[in-house]
């Protein structure tokens, strides 16, 4: 249904990976940051099927977050959304998301969009120094994390790895889907907090209630 298209024009793609559940304000901003900043082409959106660290939590069925993830792109002509992930079997490694997206498109640079926090997380990663080689990274800092000060045990891989990780900085945006699905749990409002088309999708289908 959604797949990523072919096209030899494209010199810098974006990925923004994530588990999206639900996809807000936060994830748009950063990507759409990041597009402007590196001058990308576009941004393919790529909602991970099971993500490797998240295990624990019971995460929404993809086709919720695919069709929310489409949602909130479809205003912007730039930001693509895949299916790459979740239709692969398996835990999601990006390492095999990124080199997916190289051979679709290739010649074009990789850029690997994601948050401070996240950016953390990947130096405990899978093939890290492979994954360091075939995209370059982008961290958006994110309210309460700060990359310098997050390094804390990662310290030793963090000081290899900081050349190849680029930041940039996106409006204070204190959103998060963990802080959205508990405020859907408690009655409270999600308005202004993700795009009004997610926000219908997720009161007509009865998520995280
Ligand atoms: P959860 O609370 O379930 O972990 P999340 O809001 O962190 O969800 P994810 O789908 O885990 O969303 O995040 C996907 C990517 O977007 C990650 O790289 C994450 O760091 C980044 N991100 C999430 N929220 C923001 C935000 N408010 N500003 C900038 N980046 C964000
Ligand atoms: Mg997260």
């Amino acid at each position: 249904m959604l797949t990523v298209r072919h096209d030899r024009k494209y010199s810098k793609i974006g990925i923004m990976g994530g588990t999206f559940d639900p996809i807000h304000y936060g994830h748009l901003v950063a990507a759409e940051g990041a597009r402007h900043h590196f001058s990308l082409d576009k941004v393919i959106f790529v909602p991970a099927a099971r993500p490797p660290h998240k295990t624990q939590r019971v995460i929404s069925d993809p086709e919720h977050r695919l069709q929310m993830t489409s949602l909130a792109i479809a205003s912007n002509s730039r930001f693509e959304v895949s299916d790459l992930e979740v239709e692969r079997a398996g835990l999601s490694y990006t390492i095999d998301t990124v080199r997916a997206v190289s051979e679709l498109y290739s010649g074009a640079k990789i850029y690997f969009i994601t948050g401070a926090d996240a950016v953390l997380e990947i130096l405990t990663w899978h093939k890290v120094g492979e994954l360091l080689k075939m995209a370059v990274f982008i961290a958006a800092t994110r309210p309460g994390y700060r990359l310098e000060s997050l390094a804390g045990n990662f310290r030793g891989v963090f000081d290899k790895v900081r050349g190849n990780i680029a930041t940039m900085e996106v409006p204070a945006l204190a959103i998060s889907s963990t802080d959205i699905r508990r405020r859907v749990r408690e009655g409270r409002p999600i308005k202004y907090l993700l795009p009004e088309p997610v926000e219908k999708y997720i009161i007509s289908t009865g998520l995280y209630r």
